[in-house]
């Protein structure tokens, strides 16, 4: 049994993609918001923000180390270049476990509501390891995105993917945690769908998801498409798997067509076939170039995981004194 680890040193892990726009604020409202844990006893006053530098093109690291400066709060791990998301935030969460016992990662433009962070370390300390913030609506989000986003959920759960209904990345996580995720070393990283594969006790906190208060999504409709694939294709062998059973019905198809020529030449009936041969051909054309490209997706990702490159590299790591 784990101990119970009341006042918990948390860290709040925060990935910044030209941010600039954002950090101010997002540090005085995750300030505050700390500050008002430690007097409630739920966190320790060592806790801090720390924030990841994605390779920013802007002045987000300056804006971090001048907050560095200035706010014992903030501290700031840059990375050397852009490595996505999904890798910024790892490189935040296992710094932060060496000086953290929980670890909450949010998004920098505060979308997800901050005041849920309470109960979320409540749950920790009813004994949680994981703690998945859910949306609870999306009402915030245009038709587009919504329909789009539940349908990739739904569409996981139909390869047998075990991922958290409606929640990003908005989680709390115990060092214990941390350490166990550490040792998934895959370079296609969907940390939605490798997390729920570390087991221990989880439970799920609900809120209502903001708009972004300022600055543009980072995640264009190429970026969100390509993270899509990445999570379908590195957690299921399930397409392949229907694109032999499609192969096979399709062979099938084949063959029924034949039968008809053949007893249409038997009839006479056999003149004109122009028309079916070229849609035949295209269409066989077009399905084994599409399985082709699938087995293809696969075979990419085992050659990235062969190579098994560092999934980041971090330049500088900003702490503050007292740790
Ligand atoms: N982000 C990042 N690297 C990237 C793209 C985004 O670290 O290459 C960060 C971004 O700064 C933000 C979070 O990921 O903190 C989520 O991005 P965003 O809010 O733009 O996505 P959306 O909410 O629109 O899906
Ligand atoms: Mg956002």
């Amino acid at each position: 049994m784990k101990k119970k680890v009341k006042n918990s040193i948390l860290y709040v892990v925060v990935p910044c993609y030209n941010e600039e726009e954002v950090l101010y604020v997002t540090t005085e409202k995750l300030t505050e918001k700390l500050q008002n844990m430690i007097e409630d006893k739920l966190i320790d006053k060592k806790s801090k923000i720390m924030y990841v530098n994605d390779g920013s093109k802007d002045k987000t690291w300056d804006i971090i180390s001048e907050l560095n400066e200035k706010n014992s709060f903030v501290t700031g791990v840059n990375l050397s270049r852009n490595r996505g998301h999904q890798n910024a935030l790892l490189a935040g969460l296992m710094t932060a476990k060496e000086y953290a016992d929980i670890v909450i990662s949010m998004d920098a433009d505060l979308q997800d509501d901050i005041n849920v962070m309470d109960k979320m370390v409540e749950e920790y300390n009813n004994d949680c390891d994981i703690v998945y913030g859910v949306r609870s609506a999306r009402k915030t989000d245009t038709w587009f995105k919504r329909t789009t986003a539940e349908g990739f959920y739904k569409f996981m759960k139909l390869l047998g993917v075990d991922i958290v209904y409606n929640h990003a990345d908005y989680r709390l996580m115990s060092k214990r945690a941390l350490n166990e995720l550490e040792n998934y070393k895959e370079v296609n990283l969907f940390l939605r769908g490798i997390i729920p594969l570390i087991g221990f006790k989880s439970s799920t906190v609900e809120y209502e998801r903001n708009e972004r208060f300022a600055g543009e999504s980072k995640y264009p409709l190429k970026k969100m498409l390509n993270f899509a694939l990445e999570g379908i294709l590195s957690f299921s062998v399930k397409p392949i798997r229907l694109i032999t059973s499609l192969g096979l019905l399709v062979t099938a198809l084949s063959f029924i067509f034949l039968i008809c020529y053949v007893i249409g030449y038997f009839l006479g009936s056999n003149v004109e076939g122009w028309t079916t041969i070229v849609v035949l051909i295209c269409f066989f054309g077009g399905f084994q170039i599409f399985c082709i490209g699938i087995i293809g997706e696969y075979i990419g990702k085992i050659y990235n995981e062969t190579k098994s490159r560092p999934r980041y590299i971090i330049e500088e790591v900003k702490l503050n004194e007292d740790k």
